[in-house]
């Protein structure tokens, strides 16, 4: 099969590849999209050769359904990234993440690709595989989970702070879910698409100072919640700025240790300071019932390329210059 290396320094080639062998539970799947994390960004810029890629938001087609009693050849399927054992607590419950025997899905940039049929997800009819993609992976997984640990509530005053595919997937399902977003950005591209995917105002950081836009926005009260989406020091100390009295701040991006003023940020104003990682595999169904509901998902996809054209796909990706970039074998 062809896939995808990453060859360092913001390089890749597409290579022939052994097909996958199927182990235990799994089925193998024949790939119609696959799209680019941003959390993919940082391995392709890297200066290190790579064995294989990152990719691991995908949806296909069943071509050997191996030993699986769910799934046969035909069927239509995406992948839950995250995967447990399928038998502790968390598991059963469908809550993988919290499983303490994990794996993850990789190298989804390919023709093929194998996973456990317990962490497939059915496709329906009538969502396509791009959007599937976003249904079934981080896209709209995150946003949705995120969307269950604040508890948005419609009048919400939410503010983003950034909008890469993640913060743009969170003004989206936040503004859906009645809460008016506030974009805070320094990329003017990004920050149109925010708004065209229900954003309420946008702000560019680099232009205007955020805490006093966010002030004037909310009458004075600053955001009743942050979403932080980027994974700088600066953005978390920016989110806890921007939270008003009895908010909340939830951070997406991964990083390690930021100083948190613990009376003046959080205690002295009821503020919450939380995570939020990945989504459930149990939540899947409510997102789709929200995609059919009429949640704009396919306006973030800006960009499809033929997997042999995947030099092109990352660098604009890692450019800023798109939302969502499909790959299709
Ligand atoms: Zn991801
Ligand atoms: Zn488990």
């Amino acid at each position: 099969m062809l896939g995808v290396q990453l060859l360092g320094n913001g390089k890749v080639a597409v290579k022939e590849y052994p097909d996958p062998n199927l182990t235990g539970n799994q089925i193998l799947i024949k790939v119609k999209d696959s799209g680019i994390c941003g959390s993919e960004i940082k391995s392709f810029l890297a200066p290190n050769l790579q064995e294989f890629n990152d990719g691991h938001e995908v949806t296909g087609v069943v071509i050997d359904s191996g030993k699986s009693q769910r799934f046969k050849i035909g069927d239509r399927v995406g992948v839950h990234a995250v995967w447990g054992c399928g038998n502790c607590r968390w598991c059963v419950a469908g809550q993988y993440t919290y499983c303490d025997n994990r794996d993850s899905l990789l190298g989804a940039h390919a023709e093929l690709v194998a996973a456990p049929d317990h962490v497939c997800l059915k496709l329906p009819d009538d969502v396509a595989f791009d959007v599937g993609v976003l249904l079934s992976g981080d896209g709209m997984g995150v946003p949705y989970h995120v969307s269950k640990r604040l508890n948005t509530k419609g009048g919400d005053f939410v503010c983003i702070v950034g909008v890469g595919p993640i913060g743009l997937g969170n003004a989206m399902m936040q503004s859906f879910l009645g809460a008016e977003v506030i974009a805070i950005d320094i990329n003017d591209y990004r920050l149109s698409l925010a708004k065209e995917l229900g954003a309420a105002h946008t702000v560019n950081a680099q232009q205007t100072d955020p805490v006093e836009a966010v002030r004037e926005i909310t009458h004075g009260m600053l955001a009743d919640k942050c979403i932080e989406a980027v994974g700088k020091v600066e953005t978390v100390k920016v989110a806890l700025k921007l939270v008003g009295k009895a908010g909340a701040v939830v951070t997406l991006g991964e990083q390690g240790d930021v100083p948190v003023n613990i009376s003046g940020n959080l205690i002295r104003y009821d503020v919450t300071l939380m995570g939020s990682w990945f989504y459930h595999y149990a939540e899947y169904p409510a997102i789709v019932d929200l995609y059919r509901r009429g949640l704009p998902v396919a306006k973030l996809i800006t960009d499809h390329f033929p997997l042999t054209e995947a030099q092109t796909a990352f660098t604009r990706f890692a450019n800023g210059q798109a939302g969502k970039v499909m790959l299709e074998p």
